[in-house]
């Protein structure tokens, strides 16, 4: 079985009915679809509701943007110094090589950006590169795209070492959905080359749904650990997919379970087209403050909202303070801080 993009494919897949072929071909012709193997496999065709699907199989309400939709939702664009570079923070870059991706979520916050043939040449590669070694402020250079473990594992390995050779950088750290999206695609060409540096290389993990962990997807992770190169996880709050107390609490288990340290829980951003996705802040706090009383210190992630207009990541609490000098306790009941003789 080969990776489905066109809609005549989801139909023969039995991922979309007949009946919508021209309104689902309107969505794929606006934004890229792909559906790997390992991610078809997954997906419970008898549930109308199955939290895989609803990731990656397009939907019509794409085209209408939704209230407060943005085509750059984060504001990448006003810290782009040059093409594959955003610096938004003095102390770390995202490099971006390339954009496209092993699958396409449609809840994508780079939606508008992702999937097209407008990856880095060499020269602009080599470029992007130079940014960052003239900057000694730049202590950790944050690889994304589009997904970086796309890049063939020869260009990988060779991305790794100018990144290595650069002195001032600490870490190198890669943000990628292949593990849970095509983790066949981890050879032990690809793990190597990630493998190959002297500085601390970390990946984060994009993942949303405890299914998402297949067998094939927890042995990728276990090879990158056994590698040396620790996990981390990264979620998006989405509707229907792990806004449940009980799904987001059996996620963040399975990520730990896996050895990836849940890092972020990502309240969705405000792409056009995602309005199917979303979640009010206070539901996403009170998940936040439900999995504080249930679940292990490590299955704890923070919850953050990248501020449209590009001001970066703001965490979104919720927070256990309050101003009448009360804390709350993982049951809910508040205690006065600092006690007083009574307490
Ligand atoms: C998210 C992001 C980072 C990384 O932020 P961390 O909080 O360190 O994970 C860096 N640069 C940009 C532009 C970002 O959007
Ligand atoms: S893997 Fe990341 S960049 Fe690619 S479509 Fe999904 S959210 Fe967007």
């Amino acid at each position: 079985m080969k990776t489905l993009r066109h809609v005549d494919e989801l139909i023969a897949a039995g991922l979309v009915a007949p009946a919508r072929r021209a309104a689902v071909a309107a969505v794929a012709a606006r934004y890229a679809v792909a559906l790997t193997p390992a991610v078809v496999e997954l997906i419970d065709r008898g549930d109308p509701a199955d939290p895989i699907a609803r990731q990656y199989v397009p939907d019509p309400d794409e085209l209408e943007p939704g209230a407060g939709a943005r085509g750059d939702p984060i504001g990448d664009a006003a810290h782009a110094p040059l093409k594959g570079i955003v610096h938004r923070y003095p102390d770390r870059v995202l490099l971006m090589p390339l954009l496209h991706c092993p699958v396409y979520c449609r809840f994508c916050f780079r939606r508008e950006a992702v999937g097209g043939d407008k990856g880095l040449s060499d020269a602009e590669l080599d470029a992007a590169l130079d940014y960052v070694r003239r900057d000694p402020r730049i202590w950790e250079v944050v690889v994304t795209g589009g997904d970086p473990l796309m890049l063939p594992a020869r260009r990988l390995a060779r991305l790794v070492r100018q990144l290595d050779a650069i002195e001032h950088l600490g870490v190198i750290r890669f943000h990628s959905r292949v593990p849970v999206g095509d983790p066949a695609r981890l050879t032990d060409a690809t793990v190597a080359a990630l493998a190959g540096a002297d500085k601390a290389v970390w990946l984060a993990v994009h993942c949303n749904h405890p299914r998402e962990l297949s067998a094939a997807a927890r042995a990728a992770c276990r090879r990158l650990v056994s590698a040396g190169i620790p996990l981390l996880g990264q979620t998006v709050l989405l509707k229907g997919v792990n806004d449940d107390p009980a799904v987001m609490e059996a996620l963040m288990r399975a990520l730990v379970r896996n050895r990836i340290k849940p890092y972020y829980l990502h309240h969705l951003d405000l792409a056009p087209g995602t309005a199917r996705f979303r979640v009010p802040i206070a539901d996403g706090q009170a998940l936040m403050r439900r999995l504080r009383g249930r679940v292990s210190g490590l299955c704890q992630p923070s919850y953050v909202l990248d501020i449209p207009g590009g001001h970066g990541k703001a965490p979104l609490g919720p927070t256990y303070l309050d101003d009448a000098g009360t804390v709350e306790d993982w049951r809910g009941q508040r205690h006065r801080y600092p006690p007083t003789d009574d307490d």
